[in-house]
């Protein structure tokens, strides 16, 4: 399959590089799944379109069962800096999270299982908006679902680039692959009056500062230190001149888990920490805003992909994961299929790229060897299955 990959390379980059030049935001990525409804059905993929927005569902084979393989589509709101022939076209807009080659590479995987015979299906998930949730809080993901996308999905499979691994190298690991993420946002209220009588005042800036040491306090005082999770304070905002102690401050945050007993801890302790204002003379209103559930590698995928990248590249190159609590809304797949995400070595040697970065890029070599792991999983998953 890598030889196979191998042949339609130049393909995989010509398409990464078109999706790379133009790149949409989420929910916006209507020439992205246009182009991937186009070239799909070129490999004779049947196609549903506008699933979840502006997801697109595409299938090879007939009936059960069925394994679907998941790309995101979406880009980031960032000025690429790159001096590349394809950089983005589309100012303030780059695609530095990797979805370009994602949706590259799962292409790759149409082209290469529509010259195979197998039985069942292959489902392959374009995503939108995996970054961004829309005006109702959702985002690609869960958006796709609603519309369908893993009805009578027996398993789930989706890569994703890692620019501090090298080309030739996976990562991939059974149980907690990612954190659960909730957002925060909260309004500290007090009494605004002169800056130079805080006696006549209920100043929020004092009280804020007792809750901002509550809230670092949770995960070393209040939570086990064999749960893993994280409160961050993203913003304050409050007060108008130097003179003035203001009425009320605004605060958000962010908090991170692996396990749902622990999201239900941070969350009463976060109110807890808020209780605060209460006991120092003021008030406070605070609103929690659910976010993507955390991404869980299910043992029976893992294997299949360790088995086919171990036979692929070799065993040594089928290392484990270096787990961060950074959020991926394929837990929402993952959670109703028995599930796994695998990192795909993407590292330009001596020059890392970081994601999330105006100069985010990757080795292009690697794009066949996604594409093949991918590809070869479906066909073992759906020939082990008869
Ligand atoms: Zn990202
Ligand atoms: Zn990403």
């Amino acid at each position: 399959m890598l030889d196979k990959a191998h042949g339609i390379e130049k393909n995989l980059v010509a398409w990464r590089r078109d999706f790379h030049m133009h790149p949409e935001l989420g929910f916006h990525e209507t020439r992205t799944s246009a182009r991937v409804a186009e070239i799909a059905s070129g490999f004779g993929c049947r196609i549903r379109r506008s699933v979840g927005r502006t997801g697109v569902l595409a299938e090879l084979g007939q009936g059960s069962p069925i394994i679907a393989l998941r790309a995101d589509m979406d880009a980031l709101p960032l000025q690429e800096a790159n001096q590349v022939g394809y950089v983005s076209q589309n100012p303030g807009v780059m695609h530095a999270c990797g979805h370009d080659s994602h949706t590259a590479m799962l292409l790759g995987v149409s082209a290469l299982l529509s010259k195979e015979k197998f039985p069942g299906t292959v489902r392959f998930i374009f995503q939108p908006s995996e970054e961004v949730a829309d005006n109702e809080g959702i985002s690609g993901a869960p958006r796709m679902i609603a519309d369908g996308a893993m009805q009578g999905v027996d398993l789930v499979i989706a890569l994703h680039v890692d620019s501090s691994t090298p080309v030739g190298d996976i990562r991939v690991e059974s149980g907690p692959a990612s954190g659960g993420v909730d957002s925060w946002f909260a309004t500290i209220t007090g009494k605004g009056g002169h800056a130079a009588k805080p006696h006549e005042t209920v100043d929020p800036f004092y009280i804020s500062a007792h809750i901002i040491m509550a809230l670092n306090s949770i995960f070393s005082r209040r939570i086990s230190a064999f749960d893993p999770g994280v409160v961050s304070i993203g913003s304050l905002n409050g007060g108008f001149t130097q003179n003035v102690i203001p009425d009320y401050l605004e605060m958000t945050g962010t908090l991170r888990y692996t396990e749902a007993r622990v999201r239900e801890q941070i969350h009463s302790e976060i109110t807890r920490a808020f209780e605060l204002a209460r006991t120092l003379g003021g008030g406070y209103e605070l609103r929690f805003e659910t976010g993507t559930p955390p991404m869980r590698n299910h043992p029976e995928a893992v294997n299949l992909i360790c088995g086919v990248a171990g036979r692929l590249l070799g065993k040594e190159h089928v290392l484990s994961m270096e787990k961060d609590l950074g959020a991926e809304d394929f837990g929402c797949f993952s959670e109703i299929a028995p599930g796994a995400m695998f990192l795909l070595g993407t590292r330009i040697e001596g020059d890392e790229r970081v994601g999330h970065n105006s100069y985010f890029d990757i080795d292009e070599s690697a794009l066949p060897i996604g594409s093949a792991i991918l590809a070869e999983c479906a066909l073992q998953y759906l020939l082990g299955k008869v």
